[in-house]
């Protein structure tokens, strides 16, 4: 069985690490805020180019307090891409605000930016691109439609921690930026953990307050505020990761590279990395019409493949009361029903990989064969 993701295989790779870091804390006995999370939101924060990290209790809860510290609320549109996970504009929309979706570019399927000058109107507040896969967002003009809007720019950067674009590294773009430490992400917590990172001080301060009951002092509350913080064991867990981090992503590219030279040739659409960007292949995401039979193929290989995401938000129940029928978005509708990911994480081996590329390619042998009879 070849499988998406082995975290117990990461596990073992760093196991006395890990194992110590743990220890330490149990023996420190401090398990909120201390100074495990202080030293990993300075290490996280200087990794993604920016001065400050506030850690939370999960990627969703950073889009959440990002959205609150913004004051983003009713009447206030924020502009999103629809081909993403629901937490990107379901934070939106839990503050009072409301999403709007702007279709995607075909190859990199993120926010088209083109879209983006087109959905902005006087109650644009905000842009929030979704860096999908570990691809940068088209951040040059998206940066550019923001300052000529005067809109604030909050990155979804939950599965793309190590990327760069035109040599920026991903989170230094926006106001905010929401990263993700869910176990399957680039840097994996062994639980729920997010963070945001900043370069404004005060905004940094204003989420601090925020996770913790929005007040700085305890028993005085200046604000309404959250439960949301990062703890000690997995901020422990996350630094010693961290120090691996740019060599797993390094060893992502190379896997990337290696499917590509593999499935040359095939009739599907490989992954093409953007011009002056660094893809850090969160997935390995290729594209076929006959993308549910050759899941099946695969899976009957005991390789395990996933889709990511197989419903567009637009299309949700969730959003049923937006009025966006199917149509709406066709490159996201499209992806949608096309897109495979391919077991990519830093443990498997090459030989992995070319038995994932040979049971592809037979795939589509065994369709030739058939169709020619
Ligand atoms: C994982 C993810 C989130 C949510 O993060 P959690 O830590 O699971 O709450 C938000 N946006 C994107 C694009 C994600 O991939």
């Amino acid at each position: 069985m070849i499988p998406t993701c082995d975290l117990a295989a990461q596990y073992h790779s760093i196991q006395p690490e890990i194992d110590a870091a743990i220890r330490e804390v149990l023996e420190a006995g401090t398990f909120t805020l201390g100074p495990r999370v202080r030293d990993l939101e300075r290490e996280l924060a200087a990794f993604c180019g920016c001065e400050y990290g506030v850690g939370v209790a999960s990627g969703t809860d950073a889009l959440r307090l990002a959205m609150d510290a913004l004051e983003i609320g009713p009447g206030d549109e924020v502009i999103t891409t629809p081909f993403t996970f629901v937490s990107t504009a379901s934070e939106v929309t839990r503050c009072g605000g409301t999403p709007v979706f702007v279709d995607i570019e075909p190859v990199s399927m993120n926010i088209d930016p083109a879209g983006v000058e087109r959905a902005v109107t006087a109650r644009t507040r905000a842009l929030l691109p979704v860096h999908l896969y570990g691809q940068p967002a088209d951040m040059a003009p998206l940066m550019a439609i923001a300052e000529r809007h005067n809109l604030r720019v909050i990155e979804d950067a939950a599965q793309a921690m190590g990327a760069s674009y035109r040599g920026r590294p991903v989170g230094s773009f926006g106001v905010l930026s929401c990263m993700s430490f869910f176990p399957t992400k680039l840097l994996g917590a062994y639980g729920d953990a997010g963070m945001i990172v900043t370069r404004d001080r005060a905004m940094a301060d204003k989420i601090d307050l925020l996770r913790r009951f929005g007040g700085s002092t305890r028993y005085r509350h200046d604000r309404l505020g959250y439960n949301s913080r990062l703890d000690e064991l997995q901020a422990a867990v996350l630094r010693v990761k961290l120090r691996s981090l740019a060599r797993w992503n390094a060893r992502r590219r190379e896997i990337a590279a290696l499917y590509d030279r593999l499935l040359a040739g095939l009739p599907i659409v490989l992954p093409r990395e953007r011009r002056g960007a660094l893809h850090v292949y969160q997935e390995y995401t290729i594209r076929t019409p006959r993308r549910d039979a050759l899941q099946a193929f695969l899976g009957a290989r005991e390789i395990e493949t996933a889709v990511y995401y197989p419903l567009p938000l637009h299309l949700q129940e969730l959003y049923r009361d937006l009025g966006l029928g199917v149509g709406s978005f066709p490159e996201a509708e499209r992806a949608a029903a096309e897109v495979l990911s391919l077991p990519i994480y830093p443990e498997v081996s090459d030989d992995q990989v070319e038995e994932v590329a040979a049971a592809v390619r037979a795939f589509f042998v065994a369709r030739y064969a058939r169709s020619s009879e």
